[in-house]
């Protein structure tokens, strides 16, 4: 037997819990105060119009719904970015956040043989088996600093430092997972330095554009620095939060490159990891997110419901609970998982822990 997954193995054991006041914080996913999953009334919109529409079923090219790949692109790096128009960014559509990280892992394994990559320490739980997986070493870099419950920037910066040259530093383009905690855009530029100095190539994970802040050109601020700088840059996106749509397994992964000769290669090698892994990406996904972020009244919308879902989880900065309270054992947890109601049983169940 495979041991339960440590995230997705929590949900499982919350579903065959039947008390009451059962709450789960385990998962990353967003929940209204009611504590029900929430549809953004945007995905809905989108929903009708590809119904009316009509769409067929029929394959998607291996890079996915061209039109998707053309907007993700844009929300990351800014729609007037000169990459986009001089042609340097490969994008492909991805199986959310977690399958575009896999492309990218695999073309890390393929094309830079012995190349490490550097991440967060901690982080998110699925990033170790993502590069364990597709055979890349890995270590990790400093970054939470218990002392002042804030970011460790100087043991960062040295272990940025200290790595191989040619590292890929995974770096978390917002709303670091687990910690929350972010550098300052004075940091950012440091980060930045360091990764030039040493010819490294960052390697941002993105899948809460928009949460951080409730701004996607905010989110996105840290992704842009590196681009601006002229450096190539990798980032797996995911709209599994931003826009809920976490069954549909959207994202995408983006390579800039230095010229568009080379990212015309980079996007036909991402391709040819593709084919043999999952053959091309399911197409709903890509509609919904191509019709909000195509659509200028869809897309006002759109940010107009997220800067509503960042304010809740910011809302719950008093948390609390008791005995049914489910999350990881590092004590992560998800504050989207968190309404304002249950506040009082989880602070309950904090200071009951504690003293015990
Ligand atoms: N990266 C980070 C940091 C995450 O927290 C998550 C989701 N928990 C993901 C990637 C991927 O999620 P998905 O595959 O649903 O896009």
């Amino acid at each position: 037997m495979a041991p339960p997954d440590p995230i997705l193995g929590v949900s499982e054991a919350f579903k065959a819990d039947n008390h009451e006041l059962k709450l789960n914080l385990g998962v990353g996913a967003y929940r209204t105060e009611e504590l029900q999953p929430y549809v953004l009334n945007v995905v809905k919109k989108a929903d009708q119009l590809l119904l009316e529409k009509g769409e067929n079923r029929e394959y998607l090219p291996i890079e996915g719904l061209a039109a998707f790949n053309k907007v993700t692109a844009e929300l990351l790096l800014g729609a007037d970015n000169p990459v986009i128009k001089q042609q340097k960014v490969a994008t492909v559509q991805g199986l959310s956040g977690t399958g575009s990280l896999r492309l990218a892992a695999a073309l890390i394994e393929r094309y830079f043989p012995g190349a490490q990559v550097l991440i967060s320490s901690p982080t998110w739980g699925n990033h170790k088996n993502i590069f364990n997986d597709a055979r890349v070493p890995w270590s990790e870099y400093r970054y939470y600093d218990p002392k002042t419950v804030g970011l460790d920037f100087e043991g960062m910066i040295s272990d940025i430092k200290a790595a191989p040259e040619g590292s890929f530093i995974l770096l978390h383009g917002c709303a670091h997972n687990p910690t929350g905690i972010d550098p300052t855009p004075e940091q950012w530029e440091k980060i930045a330095d360091v990764i030039q100095e040493k010819n490294h190539i960052p390697f941002f994970d993105i899948a809460y554009q928009g949460f951080a802040s409730g701004s996607l050109d905010a989110d996105a601020s840290s992704v842009r620095m590196f681009v601006a700088r002229g450096m190539e840059v990798v980032a797996a996106q995911s709209y599994s939060k931003n826009l809920g749509l976490y069954a549909e397994r959207i994202g995408a992964i983006n390579v800039v490159c230095s010229s568009p000769d080379a990212a015309a290669r980079v996007k036909s090698q991402l391709k040819r990891i593709a084919r043999p892994m999952y053959s091309n990406p399911p197409v709903h996904g890509a509609r919904i997110v191509a019709n909000v972020v195509g659509d200028p009244t869809l897309f006002k919308e759109w940010n107009e419901e997220m800067e509503m879902m960042a304010g809740r989880i910011k809302n719950c900065d008093n948390m609390t609970n008791k005995w049914h309270v489910y999350m990881t054992k590092d004590g992560r947890i998800s504050l989207a998982g968190l309404s304002l109601a249950k506040c009082e049983y989880l602070a309950d169940a904090i200071i009951d822990s504690y003293h015990n």
